[in-house]
């Protein structure tokens, strides 16, 4: 019988609340492949066992979504055998056939965990190696750089041999560090800052400020359509739309043009703020980039930051946009976030906004208009879908 084996990343160094961590992983597994199949999964030995119940299991679409689940540093499918070296010769080789016969070098690694079982680790390296050897005798062995890697796991219920470790994820399981609010524009690089909070365990929901009729309905349809591609490794996420168009006419006709870009970021922190009292947020999260455009300088992040009541999470902070793209092509954002649809940040920009902006000239621009009055009018007309694991979607009333 073949199985999923799917290893630890960080959780295997945690200490003494460890085995919350563990359960929230398999909590997480679960949901992620309850529309794949039916499958057992359980967890022993820093490894959770995914074990295919019925026909209808499909265990390599299986093996797709686990290797996804922030948490897990590596899959692999394995073979299940008795533990008994025969059989692992008899039963092991034919099942990696097909890699073995595509490999240019190999070399067989051993652990045994149970070490009740007769042979040390050396002597089923070499019982297998030999009788690999046999068959493939034009397959050369290569300790050091092997193309290709047996590995035989002897542990508590069975020997386990597989030929291929898939790199996973990594990271901590989604919601065993809090629940962070993304403030999420259509644009590439807020999906990936997303993606990189989940992965350190944050929940992630968030937050999309709109403003129709300057953007369009297809505007909104792809940060919906973003949403929707982030659960695959996000979980689910309630999604808030503000209605923006208001406080971005009210801040063109009674502030200075040059300050609108980082007056409009803060009055969408205001509205963050507001959301993350009452949804239990504990961060707010962007896509924000140093000194990538003109509301990026430090002088402007300054700015903005003032007017956050909760710690403003930028993991991009530090990164080129290169790197940037290549984890949204990664995670299959990128090829939506280059769709050409306006964002509310791109209507009314000025040409030469402040890069160096002072906090106290900008709060005096600010406070030329009140704005309390549209943003609580703004904050009522939010309204909140919830985006589903497997696509589904729900518009929650209020
Ligand atoms: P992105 O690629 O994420 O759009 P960007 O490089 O275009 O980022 P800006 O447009 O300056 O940068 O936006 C900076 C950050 O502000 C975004 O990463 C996002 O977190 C937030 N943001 C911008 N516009 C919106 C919006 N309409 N709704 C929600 N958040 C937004
Ligand atoms: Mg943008």
């Amino acid at each position: 019988m073949e199985v999923i084996m799917a290893k630890y990343g960080e959780i295997a160094l945690k200490g003494l609340n460890r085995s919350n961590f563990e359960d929230l992983l398999v909590k997480n597994i679960k949901r992620r492949l309850k529309a794949v199949g039916d499958f057992e999964i359980t967890r022993r030995q820093s490894t959770v066992y995914i074990k295919p119940l019925s026909e209808n299991a499909d265990i390599d679409e299986a093996l797709k979504k686990v290797s996804r689940v922030f948490g897990i540093a590596a899959v692999q499918k394995s073979l299940v055998l008795p533990k008994d070296m025969d059989e692992i010769i008899k039963q092991g080789i034919p099942y990696l056939k097909d890699e073995l016969e595509k490999a240019k070098s190999y070399k067989v690694e051993a652990k045994r965990s149970d070490k009740s079982f007769p042979l040390t680790s050396p002597q089923i390296q070499q019982a297998l190696g030999d009788a690999i050897t046999d068959a493939f005798p034009d397959l050369p062995v290569d300790v050091h750089e092997p193309d290709m890697t047996v590995l035989v796991e002897i542990r508590d219920k069975g020997a386990y041999v597989n030929a291929r470790k898939i790199p996973a994820v990594g990271g901590m399981p989604v919601g065993s560090n809090g629940n962070g609010l993304v403030l999420l524009s259509g644009g590439i690089d807020s999906p990936v800052a997303a993606y990189m909070m989940a992965k350190r365990g944050l929940k992630v929901d968030a937050v999309h400020f709109q403003s129709p009729p300057y953007t369009s309905e297809r505007a909104l349809l792809k940060v919906e359509s973003l949403c929707e591609k982030l659960t695959e490794y996000c979980g689910d996420i309630r999604f808030y739309c503000v209605p923006f168009t208001e406080i971005q006419e009210a801040l063109r006709d009674n502030c200075d043009g040059d300050y609108f870009t980082v007056i409009m970021r803060r009055l969408m922190l205001k509205i963050a703020n507001t959301l993350c009292d009452k949804g239990s947020y504990g961060a707010l999260i962007t896509g924000e980039s140093v000194g990538q455009v003109a509301s990026q300088t430090l002088a402007a992040i300054n700015c903005t930051d003032r007017a956050a009541e909760y710690p403003v999470l930028r993991p991009l902070v530090g990164m080129d946009k290169k790197e940037i793209v290549e984890i949204a092509r990664k995670i299959d954002t990128f090829e939506t976030s280059i769709l050409p649809y306006e964002d509310c940040c791109t209507v009314f920009t000025p040409k030469h906004p402040r890069t160096k902006p002072r906090v106290k000239d900008v709060i005096a621009e600010e406070e030329k208009f009140d704005f309390a009055p549209l943003i609580e009018k703004a904050i009522n007309g939010i309204t909140i879908t919830d985006f589903k694991i497997g696509g589904e979607r729900r518009v929650v009333e209020k």
